[in-house]
C-alpha cells in the first residue's frame, strides 16, 4: 500500500505513550499504525469531569512561544490523571481545553525522600532529579547540621521548590506532580508514617545496603508494593543523637556502598536504586 507523503508527515507527527491508529482514505479506507503519539504534557489549575484549564506561567508559554490555536491536541493532566485534549479556546492569559479521553498513566513511586535541608542550589538539583526518577513526595528535614542559615530560609523556599517540582513533573511527563512537604524539625520527620518501609541512609553501615534491603522487602510483601521512606542525611551527616531516634522507631540503617557521597547524590542514588527495582 502507497500512503501520500503528505499524509505521511500528518500521521507521524509528534507523539509519544499512547499507540496511535489513523484511517486513510486513500481509496481503500484502511488503518495504518501511525507509531506511538507524543502529545505536548501540561498539568490543569484547574478542572471539571469535562474541561481543563491552564494559567501563569504554562498558558504564557503555549499562548506566546507555541502560538495556541482552537483545536490543537495536547495530554492535559487533571487530578493524576491524564486526557486527550483540545484546545477549546483562551480567555485573557487563560487557555481552556475539552478532554476528550482519558489515556493511560503511570502512577508516581511510592517513595517518599526526606532531605535534610542542605545548600540550596544542590538540594534544588535533587528535587529536580528525584521528580525525574518518579518520587511521590519529599520532605524537607531540619537536622541537627543543617547550617542554621538554611534551616532558617528554608521554609521561604517552599514554594520555589514545589514550582521547580512542577517544572520537573511537566518536563518528565509525569502524570502527577512530585508533592515538597513544608519543611519540619527531623525530631518529628522520623516518627512519621510508621506503617511505611523506612531506611535512613548511613554511610557507617557496612552490613546491609540499600538495594538488598528493598529486594528482601519486596520479595516479603508480595504483590503489594508498601510504602517506601529513605532519609539522608545533611553535608556534617546524622548527630549520635539523631542515629538513637532514628533506631528508637525502627528505621533500618543502609549504605549506598563504601564511598562517602554528597547529600544530594546520596539522595539520587538512593531514588535510583528503588526506581531499578521498583517500575
Ligand atoms: N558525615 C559524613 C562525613 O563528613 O564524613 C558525610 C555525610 S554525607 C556528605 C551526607 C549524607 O549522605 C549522609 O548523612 C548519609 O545520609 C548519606 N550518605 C553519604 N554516603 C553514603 C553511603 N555511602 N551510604 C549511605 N548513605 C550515605
Amino acid at each position: 500500500m502507497s500512503v501520500p507523503p503528505m499524509l505521511l508527515g500528518q500521521i507521524f507527527r509528534r507523539s509519544t505513550g499512547e499507540r496511535a491508529w489513523r484511517r486513510f482514505s486513500n481509496g481503500e479506507d484502511e488503518w495504518l499504525y501511525a507509531g506511538v503519539v507524543t502529545r505536548r504534557r501540561w498539568i490543569a489549575d484547574t478542572w471539571d469531569e469535562a474541561t481543563a484549564s491552564i494559567a501563569g506561567d504554562q498558558a504564557a508559554h503555549l499562548i506566546r512561544v507555541l502560538r495556541a490555536q482552537p483545536g490543537m491536541e495536547f495530554d492535559v493532566v487533571a487530578g493524576g490523571r491524564v486526557w486527550h485534549s483540545v484546545l477549546a479556546g483562551i480567555a485573557g492569559d487563560e487557555v481552556r481545553f475539552n478532554l476528550v479521553a482519558e489515556v493511560q498513566a503511570d502512577p508516581a513511586l511510592p517513595v517518599t525522600l526526606l532531605l535534610s535541608v542542605f545548600k540550596f542550589d544542590r538540594m534544588e538539583w535533587a528535587i529536580e532529579k528525584a521528580t525525574e526518577l518518579g518520587a511521590e513526595c519529599i520532605v524537607p528535614m531540619i537536622a541537627r547540621r543543617t547550617e542554621k542559615h538554611l534551616a532558617q530560609a528554608a521554609v521561604g523556599r517552599t514554594e520555589r521548590w514545589r514550582r521547580m517540582a512542577l517544572e520537573a513533573s511537566k518536563q518528565s511527563r509525569r502524570s502527577d506532580v512530585l508533592r515538597v512537604k513544608d519543611p519540619i524539625p527531623l525530631r518529628d520527620a522520623v516518627k512519621l508514617h510508621p506503617e511505611a518501609k523506612r531506611f535512613v541512609l548511613a554511610e557507617q553501615e557496612r552490613s546491609t545496603t540499600l538495594h538488598h534491603a528493598l529486594e528482601e522487602m519486596l520479595h516479603a510483601a508480595g504483590d503489594e508494593t508498601p510504602a517506601i521512606r529513605m532519609a539522608a542525611g545533611p553535608e556534617g551527616g546524622w548527630t549520635a543523637e539523631e542515629e538513637a531516634l532514628f533506631d528508637a522507631e525502627n528505621w533500618k540503617p543502609v549504605s549506598l556502598g563504601p564511598r562517602i557521597l554528597r547529600a544530594e547524590t546520596a539522595a539520587i542514588t538512593a531514588m535510583a536504586v528503588a526506581a531499578a527495582l521498583l517500575e
